[in-house]
């Protein structure tokens, strides 16, 4: 009880930005604050999450306000379902499934640094998929063939993948960013390092919709990997998990 009732203490937990969403103690709060679909709320049942970790209570409230966020917490503390579970609440809510406001193309995109990681996070994204037809893509050299057909591509709901493969279909002209909603950086320290950084310029550059919302996520980020994701996000809230603030 006492772990659930004080969710700060426990994970010493550390916010910096405007106008903090208040953290969750429960799962259960999301459906209440949130109006979360039930089917997301019952696959985390199903998969025995029973409460939300340090970085799930702070950052899930977040990205359901629509905020950027820079959120550091260590190694193994569920941050796949921290922008996972947000993400697909966004693409399931009414609003954003109405055919005049989802528009036509992929609303949210994962970028992470290999495709054993990719393939991770894919399989995190299919337990909460589970009873509902996501569409959901781990972008590969297969995939990215399909995905030249404009019928397929116009109907994926969220692609995961390394930055250079999604950079080579853009670049070709096979794959259109304008209505990605949601774009997540995750092991951002690997993402923003010399390796994949201008990739990932130019997938944040393809992606071009006003109401772009973004995200990374990392172990721990170095000043210089700091600076770039805070001049990447607008307004950020920044939340670290687990280590003294600086
Ligand atoms: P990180 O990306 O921070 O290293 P992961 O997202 O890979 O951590 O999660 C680590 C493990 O914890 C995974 O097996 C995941 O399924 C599990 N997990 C995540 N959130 C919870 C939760 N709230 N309750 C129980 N297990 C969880
Ligand atoms: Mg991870």
């Amino acid at each position: 009880r006492d772990e659930d009732s004080h969710p700060r203490q426990k994970h010493r937990v550390t916010t910096k930005g405007a106008d903090v969403p208040q953290h969750i103690d429960s799962f259960e709060a999301l459906r209440e604050r949130y109006q979360i679909p039930q089917r997301l709320l019952a696959n985390l049942q199903l998969n025995d999450y029973k409460h939300p970790t340090g970085i799930q209570s702070y950052g899930i409230p977040i990205l359901m306000k629509s905020r950027d966020l820079a959120a550091i917490s260590p190694t193994g503390t569920g941050k796949t379902l921290s922008y996972l579970l947000p993400v697909m609440a966004a693409l399931e809510s009414p609003i954003s499934s109405s055919k005049s406001d989802a528009g036509v193309g992929v609303r949210a995109i994962v970028l992470a640094p290999t495709r054993e990681l990719a393939h991770q996070i894919h399989n995190e994204c299919l337990k909460l998929a589970a009873g509902r037809k996501w569409r959901i893509v781990l972008f590969s050299k297969a995939t990215a063939s399909t995905l030249s057909d404009r019928n397929v591509r116009d109907k994926v709901d969220i692609i995961i993948s390394t930055p250079l493969r999604l950079v080579a279909s853009v670049q070709e002209g096979n794959l259109n960013l304008n209505n990605v909603r949601h774009l997540i950086l995750d092991e951002a320290d690997r993402m923003l390092d010399p390796e994949f950084l201008s990739q990932v310029q130019e997938i944040v550059a393809a992606c071009t919709h006003p109401t772009l919302q973004k995200a990374v996520f990392s172990a721990t980020l170095p000043a210089g990997a700091e600076k770039i994701a805070m001049g990447m996000l607008r307004d950020p809230i920044r939340v670290v998990v687990g280590l003294k603030d600086t």
